[in-house]
């Protein structure tokens, strides 16, 4: 079984949605389940109708996946699991307030030093635990050996017990911490292979920790995939940059399938450069990805997206444009000289159709040509149309071209007007209104 667990805190980084990329295909290529953990224990940093978002965005790129579970939903286990390494001595109650460990924080720095527990409440003796009245933590007791992993990506990892540390797995009110839920979880849920962002590597360890002092030895492979970069500024894709956001991406006209393509592309070997999800499922191997940083470059996503508007079937693409018409999809195809995305393509469109009232510096052949145009009866071909209007209007050259383009199309320039009006000659009467 795989999992894609995300946090509902923001709106769903593209780095996210690359992580769910991969699960989904491995998932496919592999024939085991993928499940979606909403990681909602860390209530302060929820944000309400997050949850929802992510899976309309997974529904959105077409990312299969078995069922949904919201981490919450397991506490009773979380709470009894950790009594159980309480009760074993691998768990312990911690009483230390966060004055205390502020300070501990503090001397650290000072020295120059990670900070690490002090162990205080460690040995404290199960009668003065029983009657202490003041809340307390629960913290594992860091491990007697070093914790060793293979990253498919990365290559070994060794962390010294002093790098775990005797780290919190339920918060004072009870809660699991992000590290114990997830640990617990990919134990119960049977994970075979965990593929995640590379922010998550120390945290690996710690989770390994957790799963051996529960005395659960199946090994879980795990793939930490590396940071995004925008390749604009070289830095790490923030919140800042819009295009961090899946949401943001769409609402600016970027398909799924050419965003999935792009985060497949990115950083990666592949036998193409335009390609589906499902031809990715194919030939995509996960040992072939660039353990550096990936770069991120709107340019060639632009690029990519203009191919998959190219690949896509007119009446679909009339269909996202928000008309039924085959026509104005061929149509949105012509603007792909000019345009990158869907909603620069509508934006074209919707000029096509706006109320032009005068063309600047023409606007006695405006009116002329509206007239015309107006009581003009029906031309399949183009030439037929500009032969009837200059003969009934005698307008000859940019009097007649530079106004005759601003009324069929609201602009005055874009592709060859013989070009555009066989998809818009049937909307004459709307578009000379
Ligand atoms: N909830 C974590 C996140 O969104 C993912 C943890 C994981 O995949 O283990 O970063």
């Amino acid at each position: 079984m795989l999992r894609f667990a995300p946090s509902p805190t923001g709106d769903m980084h593209i780095g996210n949605l690359r992580v769910a990329i991969f699960n989904y295909i491995v998932s496919k290529q592999i024939n085991e389940d993928l499940v979606i953990r909403i990681e909602d224990t860390d209530t302060e940093r929820n944000i309400e109708g997050k949850d929802k978002e992510i899976l309309e965005i997974l529904n959105l790129f077409s990312i299969e996946y078995k069922n949904v579970v919201h981490q919450s939903d397991s506490l009773k286990y979380h709470q009894k699991i950790a009594l159980q390494l309480m009760t074993q001595k691998k768990a312990f109650a911690c009483f230390c307030s966060d004055e205390k460990l502020d300070e501990l924080r503090e001397e650290s720095i000072k020295n120059g030093k990670p900070f690490r527990y002090d162990g205080f409440c460690e040995t404290l003796s199960d009668e003065l635990v029983l009657n202490t009245n003041a809340p307390f933590t629960v913290r594992i007791k860091k491990p007697e050996h070093n914790i060793k992993f293979t990253d498919l990506l990365k290559g070994d990892f060794d962390y010294a017990p002093f790098d775990v540390d005797s780290f919190i797995i339920l918060r004072q009110d009870k809660t699991p911490t992000y590290n114990y839920a997830c640990a617990v979880d990919d134990m119960i849920m049977d994970i075979s292979i965990v593929i995640r962002g590379e922010d998550h590597v120390s945290n690996t360890p710690k989770q390994i920790h957790i799963r051996e002092s529960l005395g659960y030895d199946k090994e879980i492979k795990y793939v930490h995939l590396p940071i995004i970069l925008n390749a604009q500024t070289g830095k790490k894709m923030s919140k800042r940059d819009d295009a961090s956001s899946v949401k943001w991406l769409i609402e600016e006209g970027f398909l799924p399938s050419a965003i999935a393509n792009y985060l497949v592309l990115m950083g990666n070997k592949t036998p193409t450069e335009i390609f589906t999800l499902e031809e990715a499922i194919e030939w995509f191997k996960i040992e072939n990805v660039s353990k550096s940083s990936a770069k991120f470059d709107i340019d060639k996503l632009k690029f990519i997206n203009r191919k998959h508007i190219e690949m896509l079937d007119e009446m679909r693409l009339s269909k996202i444009l928000g008309f039924a018409d085959a026509d104005l999809g061929k149509l949105g195809k012509l603007y792909l000289e000019e345009a990158s995305t869907i909603k620069e393509i509508k934006e074209k469109i919707d000029l096509i159709f706006a109320a032009k009232t005068t063309c600047e510096g023409f606007e006695e052949e405006f009116i002329k040509l509206q007239e015309c145009l107006k009581n003009a009866p029906f031309f399949d071909d183009y030439e037929e149309l500009k032969t009837y209007i200059t003969e009934k209007t005698s307008l000859k050259g940019k009097n007649l071209f530079k106004p005759l383009r601003y009324i069929l199309t609201g602009r005055d320039n874009g592709p060859n007007i013989s070009d555009v009006y066989p998809f818009i000659k049937n909307y004459i009467g709307e578009i000379i209104k």
